[in-house]
């Protein structure tokens, strides 16, 4: 439900108290009639709740809801400021816009929002917590394009589909992505070997990028890595480690990959939007990013092919012979997803450090 907020009085009171103080020989004026401003929001996610804007000078804070909204402010110039707002760790921002407020006249604002892009970096900026986190890397090949996957927003669409995706699966719940004022903190990373070189290493590839990417700084702690790899992969579209049977922090998207058996990787569209439905790529960087955390364990009793479950095509984690179908965390809610737990050895997505839980 969106209400109109009318807090004039508020707003009037506090000036009006300022002004006693300082102009106590001035003449007595009238109060100023106040006026409608009609504020409205757009390229907010739909439901987006977590923040607010001021007018002005700080007095005045109010709920910021996708939609609109309708307050009462004094005669004359001012400067609605939005907030900064986020969206499963995807940050929003706009830009403040000044109106001049009429009597008996209502004006409209728009604050225009757009998802928080952070200037490229090829570092790692200073870190904002210690807890489990993923850092996002866009990576290319010392000979690859580069298109500016980091800063265009593709990789924060993508970000944004999977996680609220998985948020919609799982209560609320959704990785802790590696931010910097308020933005994703993606580096950018120039590779030290050509693409031919890392297809050479054909199902090692893996192994290669994350020693290259540890020998360039990537080795902080409590931080797994999802690179973004700009570049190809012999038989395969993504993989990632699966400890503790397959050691390593690093899980990839091989974003040109060429597997001989299907179609070429590069051909499956990135999330159009920060709302959109997601496909096969936002899918598949859930997939692997699950085996990171160790999923599915062998205790589970579905496990099959090392870390995945082969009772449901449409499970996220699943492998087998029928076509991957996938639309749901954990179908049975038996071997690695369930908030009321799950049977002692059988590892449960609900208690990663990785993990972020909504608080109520
Ligand atoms: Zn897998």
């Amino acid at each position: 439900m969106q209400r109109p907020l009318r807090r004039a009085g508020v707003w009037f009171g506090a000036l009006l108290a300022l002004a006693a103080c300082n102009a106590r020989s001035e003449p007595v004026q009238p109060d100023p009639d106040p006026g409608d401003l009609q504020v409205r929001i757009t390229g907010l996610p739909d439901s987006t709740f977590r923040g607010g804007f001021t007018v002005t000078d700080g007095v005045l804070t109010s709920p910021i809801y996708t939609g609109e909204r309708l307050l009462q402010l004094p005669i004359g110039p001012l400067t609605v400021t939005p907030v900064r707002v986020t969206d499963v760790g995807i940050g929003y921002v706009a830009a403040p816009v000044s109106v001049t407020i009429q009597s008996l006249r209502r004006d409209s604002v728009i604050l225009r929002y757009s998802i928080a892009i952070a200037p490229r970096t090829t570092t790692n900026r200073p870190d904002e917590t210690t807890q489990g986190k993923v850092k996002l890397l866009y990576a290319v090949p010392s000979d690859g394009a580069d298109r500016g996957l980091d800063t265009n927003g593709t990789i924060h669409r993508m970000m944004s589909s999977a996680q609220r995706w998985l948020a919609s699966q799982t209560r609320g719940r959704f990785l802790r992505a590696d931010a910097a004022d308020g933005a994703l903190d993606i580096t950018f990373v120039r590779l030290p070997r050509t693409d031919a070189v890392y297809l050479g290493f054909g199902a090692f590839i893996r192994d290669s990028l994350e020693k290259d990417l540890r020998a360039a700084g990537f080795t902080q702690g409590n931080t797994l890595l999802l690179t973004f790899y700009d570049g190809r992969h012999v038989d395969r579209c993504a993989s990632a480690a699966w400890p503790p049977a397959l050691s390593g922090t690093l899980a990839a998207l091989y974003l040109r990959g060429a597997p001989t058996s299907s179609a070429p990787c590069a051909g499956n569209p990135f999330a159009a939007t920060a709302i959109a439905a997601p496909g096969y790529w936002e899918f598949s960087a859930l997939h692997e990013m699950f085996h990171l955390l160790g999923l599915v364990s062998t205790a589970a009793p579905d496990h099959t092919l090392a870390g995945h479950v082969g009772n449901d095509p449409t499970d996220l984690m699943y492998a087998g012979t029928l076509p991957w179908r996938p639309a749901v965390v954990d179908v049975s809610k038996s071997n690695y997803y369930n908030n009321d737990g799950l049977p002692a050895g059988v590892t449960n997505f609900t208690l990663s450090p990785y993990v972020i839980t909504p608080t109520r």
